[in-house]
């Protein structure tokens, strides 16, 4: 008789792990631009080369981290974020999973340069495939600086089943959107090829859609607010005229993370009811807080879905505001709502 069973090392877990948390370049766009954010950083810099397959880089002025942090933070469910399970109740952080970093890392070339403000010099570590190549004492400037390099780099299957760079693009771009939207008081450049795609100045959640989208959006936006016991909304629909037959910008965050729901999805278009046809789609751009008690993010590695405690409430309670707050502006359309 002899025994079979073996743990797999850290670096084949990683890479299985990489499978789930990052599936495209879009994926560690999103990942690096949520640690940005949970460090504080107020200003940000996101540079891609060649779709993000062979650069990602983001660059912020947050926290930054400590030498042994800095090197702990490529371990596999190492996180700062949370202590206990406990923890996931009150979670108000993006991340919390502490698999990111130790999933990316696993897949491609990082280089990590980061300096927390009250230290002179900061610390540089290059990893290759989960395997540290080195870490030196180096000069850089208060924050983060992750490089991402030839995502895929040891895992052909996936990198053979990247769409073009188009698409590619096309998905980060929307990541962007994602966190960029709900995070006016951060600004954020995004560089392509050494093009600048995106410049956007800190501002309000109005000024935020209109400098992502475009200046007609000035027009096109109708408040919407409500304050209950279980949820606050806050944010803005698109006028029932500007509606679209393909799904244009539709935008749910849940304290301040961007969320997939086919079901909030539907309380917007029945409140829409006769003021479009069945196969347009209104925009909307909507944040809902919600006690973090009473909502269950850790049910996908990639959190955009999530659960409610109260679901039907919350159903009928956006259905309510969405329907006031177009007949406000049915009632005087031509009321300016710019503030
Ligand atoms: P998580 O975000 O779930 O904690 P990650 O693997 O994304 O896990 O990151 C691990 C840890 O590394 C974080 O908890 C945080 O302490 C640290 N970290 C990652 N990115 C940054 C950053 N840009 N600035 C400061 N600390 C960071
Ligand atoms: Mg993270």
């Amino acid at each position: 008789m002899s025994d079979i069973i073996q743990l797999l090392p850290d670096s084949v877990a990683n890479q299985i792990a990489a499978g789930e948390v990052v599936q495209r370049p879009a994926s560690a766009v999103k990942e690096l631009l949520e640690n940005a954010i949970d460090a504080g950083a107020t200003d940000l810099c996101l540079i891609i080369k060649n779709a993000g397959k062979t650069l990602i880089q983001v660059i912020d002025n947050g926290k930054g981290m400590s030498p042994t942090d800095a090197r702990m933070a490529f371990e596999r469910h190492a996180t700062s974020k949370i202590k206990s399970a406990s923890d996931l109740f009150a979670l108000r952080t993006m991340g919390f999973r502490g698999e990111a970093l130790a999933s990316i890392a696993a897949i491609s070339q990082v280089e990590l340069k980061t300096k927390q403000a009250d230290q002179d010099l900061g610390t540089c570590i290059v990893i290759e495939g989960s395997v540290v190549d080195s870490q030196e004492a180096c000069s850089t400037q208060s924050g983060t600086n992750l490089s991402v390099k030839n995502l895929f780099f040891n895992v052909p299957a996936r990198r053979n089943f990247l769409k073009s760079n188009p698409v590619e693009t096309k998905h980060i771009i929307e990541e962007f959107y994602r966190v960029a939207m709900v995070h006016p008081e951060i600004s954020f450049q995004f560089h392509s090829e050494g093009n600048e795609l995106f410049n956007l100045p800190k501002g309000s959640f109005r000024q935020r859609i209109v400098s992502i989208f475009g200046d007609k959006y000035n027009q096109r936006l109708v408040p919407v607010e409500e304050e209950t016991d279980i949820v606050s909304i806050s944010g803005f629909v698109g006028k029932p005229e500007y509606a679209k037959k393909t799904r244009g910008e539709q935008y749910f965050f849940v304290n301040e993370r961007f969320i997939k729901s086919p079901y909030l999805n539907h309380a917007i278009q029945i409140a829409f009811d006769e003021l479009i046809t069945k196969d347009q789609h209104p925009s909307y751009f909507l944040k809902l807080e919600i006690d973090p008690a009473r909502i269950d993010i850790n049910i996908h590695p990639t959190k955009t879905e999530i659960k409610f405690e109260d679901e039907r409430s919350i159903y009928a309670i956006i259905r309510t505001s969405v329907k006031q707050a177009l007949g406000k502006y049915n009632i005087a359309p031509s009321l300016d709502f710019e503030q």
